[in-house]
Parts: C-alpha cells; sequence; structure tokens
C-alpha cells in the first residue's frame, strides 16, 4: 500500500512506526498543532504494527476496545475485539483523519543522527522494495516502533529441536495456511497468546495440551459490556457511550488492581469462582492453575467466555506444568520424564525485545547507549534531545498513554515554540545529584520475561517519580497533565526557564 505523498524530506515532526501508537500520535498532532508538518515512516507495506504482524489463530485484543481504542473514536463493537477489526478500526482513523497522505510505507529506519549546531536528527532509511538509501531531517523524533522485534520472536535455545519430525512454529510468525485440523497441537507457554490460540485450536486438532512451566491467572467473562448495551439500548449517542464506559471500565480496573495488591487471595477466589461458571464446580485448580506472583504482577490473561476452561471441560485440553528438558522426534520431553507427543508444537514463548527499534542512534557522532540514560517519566532521555518514546502500559490499556502522551507532546512542541526554542533535553536536577539510579524494571512492580531479558539494554530510571514509568495510569492521568513545563528538569536550549526566569528577576 502507497499513499498520496509529496517527496519532502525534512519535517517539523518525524513518528517512527504506523502502529497503534503512531497514528494515534499522528492524530494529535494534526489537531493540537495544526501548523507542524509531519511523515510516518513505517517499515511493513501497511499499518497496523502488532495487529499486522500477529495472525495466528484467534489474533484479539486481551484489554476491551473502549479503552484501548483512542479516546477520539467511539468504539461501537463488542469490549474483544479481532486483530482484523482493529486493523479496520485503525484505518478508519487514518482515513477520517487524513493521516495516509503523511505515512510513507515499506521505510526502514537505520539510523538517527542528532547534530547540536543544526538542531536537527537526520534519519537514514532503506527502501524495502528496491533498497535505495533515502534521508529525512526532522526537529522532533516521535518514536513509536513499539517494544519487540516483529521479525525475530523469542524462541529459547531447547536440544534436540532438529530432532522433532513434526510441523514448530513461533505463534508471531504463524502461518494462517497450516492445517491443525484432526493433529494433535502442543502449545508451550501460558500467557495471553497461549490463551488466544489453544480455544481456537481446540475446536478441530483432536487434541491440545498446554505445556507451561508456571501457571498464570485467567480472568474469564463474557465479551459484552453490560452497561454500553443498556446504553445504547435507550438511545445514548456513542461518543457518550464511549466515554462513559471507559470511565467505568477504568474505573473498576483501578478497584482491582488495588484489591490485587490490598486482598490478592479475595480476588483469587473470585477469579477461580469466574472460571468454575465454565468449566464445572469440581475443576481443579492444583497445580495448574495455581499461579506463584500476584495477580496483575503481570498482564491476567483475558478468556472471553471462559473459552480455555470449556476446552478443558470438554476433554480437548490437557495441561502439563513441567519444565521442556527436550525435543523429540514425535515431541517433547519433559524434566520430569513424561513425553508427549504431537504433530505440531507452537512456541507461544513471547518476543524479543526491541529497544527503540534497534536503530543505531547518535548524538553529535557520539553512538547513543541507553541503558546510560535516565528516563523522564519512561518517555524522555537523558542526554538525548527532542525525542520521545510511547511505551504503553502493562496493567491498562496501551492506548490510554498513546493519547496521554500525544497531549503532552504537542503541549510541549507549542511551549517551545512559545519561548522560542529550538532544543529540549531533560536533565537530572541539583536535587538528584545523591538519587539512586536503578534499572528500568521495577520487578515487583511488573515483570514480563522480554523485559527482564533485555533489562542491560533499557534505559535506567531514578528513585523520584519525575524519572520511573511507574506503570500507574490512574496516578499518571492526574500527573502527566499538570506537569510544570518549566519546571527545572526541562532545559530549553540548553537552559532551565526556572534559572531563567530567576536570573531575569533577581537583575532588575
Ligand atoms: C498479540 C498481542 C496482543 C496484544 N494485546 C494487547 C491488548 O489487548 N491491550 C494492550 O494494551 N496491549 C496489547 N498488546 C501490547 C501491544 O503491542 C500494544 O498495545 C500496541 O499494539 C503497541 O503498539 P505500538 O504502535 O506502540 O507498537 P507496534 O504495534 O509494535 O508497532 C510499531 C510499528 O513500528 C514499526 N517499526 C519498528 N521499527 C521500525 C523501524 N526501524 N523503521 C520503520 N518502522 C519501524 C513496526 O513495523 C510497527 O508497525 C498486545 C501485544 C501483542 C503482541
Amino acid at each position: 500500500m502507497e499513499s498520496a505523498q509529496g517527496q519532502s524530506t525534512h519535517f517539523d515532526v518525524l513518528i517512527v512506526g504506523a502502529g497503534i501508537s503512531g497514528v494515534g500520535s499522528a492524530y494529535h498532532l494534526q489537531e493540537q498543532c495544526p501548523e507542524k508538518s509531519y511523515v510516518i515512516l513505517e517499515m511493513k507495506d501497511t499499518f497496523g504494527g502488532t495487529w499486522e504482524t500477529h495472525k495466528y489463530p484467534g489474533i484479539r485484543s486481551d484489554s476491551d476496545l473502549y479503552t484501548f481504542g483512542y479516546r477520539f473514536k467511539p468504539w461501537v463493537g463488542a469490549p474483544i475485539a479481532s486483530a482484523g477489526e482493529i486493523l479496520k478500526y485503525m484505518g478508519e482513523v487514518i482515513e477520517e483523519n487524513g493521516i495516509d497522505q503523511h505515512i510513507r510505507y515499506g521505510r526502514r529506519i537505520t539510523g538517527c543522527r542528532w547534530s547540536s549546531d543544526d538542531n536537527l536528527w537526520t534519519i537514514e532509511a532503506t527502501r524495502e522494495s528496491d533498497g535505495e538509501k533515502e534521508t529525512f531531517t526532522c526537529q522532533f523524533l516521535w518514536m513509536c516502533q513499539g517494544y519487540y522485534d516483529h521479525e525475530h520472536p523469542y524462541t529459547p535455545d531447547w536440544p534436540g529441536m532438529d530432532d522433532y519430525k513434526g510441523l514448530f512454529i513461533h505463534a508471531q510468525v504463524w502461518d494462517p495456511e497450516i492445517d491443525y485440523s484432526g493433529k494433535r497441537v502442543l502449545v508451550i507457554g501460558s500467557g495471553a497468546t497461549a490463551a488466544t490460540v489453544i480455544p481456537e485450536f481446540a475446536k478441530t486438532a483432536e487434541h491440545v495440551t498446554m505445556l507451561q512451566r508456571s501457571p498464570t491467572y485467567f480472568f474469564c467473562s463474557e465479551n459484552r459490556n453490560e452497561l454500553a448495551d443498556r446504553l445504547r439500548e435507550i438511545g445514548i449517542d456513542e461518543p457518550t457511550v464511549h466515554r462513559v464506559v471507559r470511565t467505568q471500565i477504568m474505573y473498576d480496573q483501578d478497584l482491582m488492581t488495588q484489591r490485587c495488591q490490598t486482598e490478592p487471595d479475595v480476588v483469587f477466589e473470585e477469579l477461580k469462582e469466574l472460571i468454575r461458571h465454565y468449566a464445572g464446580e469440581d475443576f481443579e485448580f492444583e497445580p495448574h492453575f495455581t499461579p506463584k506472583y500476584r495477580p496483575w504482577q503481570q498482564r491476567l490473561a483475558f478468556c472471553p467466555d471462559g473459552d480455555v476452561f470449556q476446552a478443558a471441560a470438554a476433554g480437548k485440553l490437557s495441561v502439563v506444568t513441567d519444565t521442556l528438558d527436550t525435543f523429540t522426534e514425535k515431541g517433547v520431553r519433559t524434566a520430569s520424564g513424561e513425553e508427549i507427543e504431537a504433530d505440531i508444537i507452537v512456541a507461544a514463548t513471547g518476543f524479543n525485545l526491541s529497544v527503540m527499534g534497534e536503530i543505531p542512534f547518535a548524538i553529535d557522532d557520539k553512538p547513543v547507549d541507553w541503558h546510560e540514560t535516565v528516563n523522564y517519566r519512561g518517555m524522555m532521555f537523558t542526554g538525548v534531545p527532542n525525542l520521545v518514546w510511547v511505551f504503553g502500559y502493562f496493567r491498562a490499556s496501551w492506548t490510554l498513554r498513546v493519547d496521554m502522551l500525544g497531549d503532552f507532546v504537542c503541549n510541549l512542541l507549542n511551549h517551545m515554540d512559545e519561548v522560542g526554542a529550538k532544543r529540549i533535553d531533560v536533565a537530572l536536577r541539583p536535587e538528584d545529584e545523591d538519587m539512586e539510579i536503578l534499572p528500568w524494571i521495577e520487578e515487583e512492580n511488573f515483570n514480563p520475561g522480554y523485559l527482564m531479558r533485555g533489562i542491560d539494554r533499557l534505559p535506567q530510571r531514578g528513585a523520584k517519580p519525575e524519572w520511573r514509568h511507574n506503570q500507574d495510569y490512574w496516578r499518571e492521568k492526574e500527573e502527566i497533565p499538570t506537569t510544570d513545563l518549566d519546571a527545572p528538569e526541562f532545559l530549553y536550549d540548553g537552559r532551565s526557564r526556572a534559572s531563567t526566569t530567576e536570573a531575569l528577576e533577581s537583575a532588575g
């Protein structure tokens, strides 16, 4: 897909990636900074990012679309949506707002260099169609490239993989042509991906086995929102339904997050009760469904209509909780010696972290080591001017942060214009001198495997709220919109506005 576009190569803002973050950011930029020119560079030949990459059976959201959808475009379907429905929604946002004219597809960014003399980023891209190099310049880089490698999923290096005679595939690179009907399918993993593919496989496969190292929490619920249905029934308009249902869901999620911390055992009993509703009263939770971590330390795996447990109750799904020891000719053998035979083995083992799209960055010819930077609220980085990274939430919908940072970046860009600044940096303040510098991940707070594996490549954080991405939407929704852009951690053209104002006051 190639969209109508001019041939300019200089823009005020360059957005990397046409996933849900890039498209949402473009919308906010157009709305709130209409004078700014911009381009989105996307390496694929279409939009959608995550929702375009993944093609495994049943691919769907595990968040509700009232909050995973943008705040500005009402969601009118069932809360949990298929990848196809999400792409349709994004396609409408792009078309309704003329964003397509700004996207250049098939451009893989291969380098970003900042020049302090020119206050400009230079971006190198390779055209995927013919390998031609292209160079762009921009004042501001809006990094919406996500957080994982879209082309190389994470597959542990298990022994004996070459011996296996069946079909082995990672869910991230699933080919929809694969026919699994009547086959024995083994799914390795127990997260959201496993929870999605298992009920789909179970519909026509001979049998499905889930091999997990450790159990996951599951949240079973009907795929409908009662409040939305009722509001529609009484004739409320869609924008109002969207706003009210978003508010309700966020309220409920906030309550749930707090309860997971204050009364995790009660929450777990409630989750079990929901499972029993689909799997039967005598469903056995030990040992396969009793996780060792607190609910919501990792994302809860959502189960629309308890589909995983319906498959288990129907005898179509078995679960094995054990470590994979080796592949064999016919399947795998676990550490306890059990052999699981399968015609198809699907790895649902997650991602390889990709820090800033693995693009080499340089500031005035010095390569950037992201691990040497400290993050400002998970979006800006010390020593790296005029750049924001959109990294969303785990416990709440990712897109809530896309909207929130959209407002923030536009306010920042408008403020730079007001004060006549060409460069914005974040910098530790004198009072941060003794602040403890820690890894980005707060293991107690959130700890997905792909982040833990890449912890040495991620930026660092400080102990104070400004210098961490706390993953707490409910706190950030108060703090980020009210940020004082003249606070001393912001340097405009290398100077703090706070110190400039003080100096002017004392001088005169
Ligand atoms: C299967 C799956 C289901 C998920 N479900 C949910 C959910 O229900 N709720 C939730 O909140 N989160 C969910 N997530 C997390 C999800 O990834 C985010 O919510 C969101 O889709 C990320 O969007 P993004 O635009 O930031 O990044 P991505 O979707 O990763 O898009 C980034 C884009 O940038 C492009 N890009 C990257 N590097 C370059 C480069 N060098 N040059 C040019 N282009 C580049 C990529 O091609 C891609 O199109 C899910 C993730 C997966 C994998």
